[in-house]
């Protein structure tokens, strides 16, 4: 992304705080909008309540700007990160910090919601949603809805300043249409620079590996209405059986994993969790994958390119109730022919080759250096939602594979 020019825009310095000011009022006597990227509108304030200056203390906007900032800071977001999160919404899309802010003109199907959740319902249909609208709650949903945009957002801004932050969650997250764009990303940035220094934003450094892949799978929530159609038409003919191994090298039950490689707690995941394993190709590079339970491969699909991404993906429907999924070991075209072996509609056994990992080193752009294993009871894509949090969705698949392997 081309931050230079931003940066010289947002080093204008005092300036700029004036010109947010401008732009705030703008918003909240026209209701300026900005274009999100389904085509409805971003807003400016209802009007409906006067909570104050989201800059002045004590004012119910600053508290809810306030607690908004620290619903980021607080699943390991720096500073820096959850100032520019805080300046979009301060600087272009709810300066009043109104939990639920509905969109002007738009109707019952507007956008709603710190983080203008198009249409509103989509807050309150979301299955992470309490309808709170509680600043956590929207985080929560933010996160269900759009995993992959929160994980490469943080990515790109780690160790950044306010600033880029704001224009990054700008154009990864609030996605306003180009002339939105070019009028509000200064106010966005020079809020976040506000932010950053209302809440102590330089006090917080984040966590550090929060990088690792904390999202389990595929595509956004938009995707509900078919995952749907799949679920309900899947035969499921594939044979679930044992539960076995992904690698040949793998002895005695025990994979090698390190503490960031397992399941479960991680302490420097979004969410604190890790919603599979990951096999890395330092010990596995070069071995054929195996199906870790046989099922039918329902879908291939991909996103993303970057170890920040899924690539592709490999989702396969067990018949007793088990879902697989194999992910970022192949991110572009000619990868995705050089290591995945299976097709989508084809049945495979526990321990059949389903890919190969590439060998340590060998693919270094897009790099790989590992295979992500994840095992649910809920379709994949719906999966996806719980990406973040350990609420049951995910499944130990070392705990399977132990489990199934004593019975026999
Ligand atoms: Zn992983």
């Amino acid at each position: 992304m081309g931050k230079k020019k931003y940066w010289i825009i947002g080093g204008i310095g005092a300036g700029i705080i004036t010109f947010l000011i401008v732009i705030m009022a703008i918003l909240t006597l026209f209701s300026s909008k900005s274009c999100k990227s389904g085509g409805t509108v971003d807003s400016g304030s209802t009007g409906t309540s006067a909570t104050g200056s989201w800059t002045q203390q004590g004012t119910e906007a600053y508290k809810n700007a306030e607690a908004t900032f620290k619903s980021w800071t607080s699943i390991g977001m720096s500073g820096a990160q959850a100032a520019g999160i805080v300046g979009n919404i301060g600087g272009a899309e709810d300066p009043g910090f109104v939990l639920d802010q509905a969109e002007i003109g738009a109707g019952a199907e507007g956008g709603g919601g710190l983080y203008q959740f198009t249409p509103k319902s989509k807050y309150l249909t979301s299955p992470k949603s309490d309808k709170s609208w509680s600043v956590e709650n929207q985080r929560d949903v933010v996160m269900a809805l759009e995993p992959q945009t929160v994980k490469a957002y943080f990515k790109e801004t780690k160790g950044g300043t306010p600033e880029d932050a704001a224009t990054a969650w700008m154009n990864g997250y609030e996605r306003p249409s180009p002339s939105a764009r070019a009028n509000t990303n200064s106010a966005r940035r020079a809020a976040a620079r506000k932010a950053y220094e209302l809440f102590g934003g330089a006090n917080i450094s984040g966590s550090d590996s929060i990088l690792g892949d904390a999202t389990g799978t595929a595509d956004s929530g938009s995707n509900t209405q078919n995952d749907e159609n799949q679920c309900s038409t899947s035969s499921g003919d594939g044979a679930g059986g044992d539960w076995g191994w992904p690698f040949a090298s793998i002895k005695n039950n025990d994979p090698g994993l390190s503490a960031e490689q397992q399941f479960g707690y991680s302490a420097s995941r979004m969410g604190n969790f890790h919603d599979g394993i990951d096999l890395g190709d330092a010990r596995y590079g070069g071995q054929e994958i195996k199906a870790i339970h046989g099922g039918k491969v329902y879908k291939i699909g991909h996103k993303g390119y970057t170890q920040s991404d899924l690539g592709y993906y490999i989702f396969i429907k067990s018949d007793d109730g088990y879902y697989e999924v194999y992910q970022e070991f192949a991110f572009s075209e000619a990868q995705a022919s050089k290591y995945i072996k299976v097709k989508e509609g084809d049945t495979v056994k526990t321990g059949d080759v389903i890919g190969i990992l590439p060998k340590n080193g060998s693919e270094t752009s897009p790099l790989v250096n590992h295979v992500h294993i994840g095992v649910s009871k809920k379709e994949l894509s719906a999966a996806e939602l719980s990406a973040f949090s350990n609420d049951g969705t995910w499944l130990d698949p070392v705990q399977l594979i132990k489990g199934g392997q004593s019975k026999k």
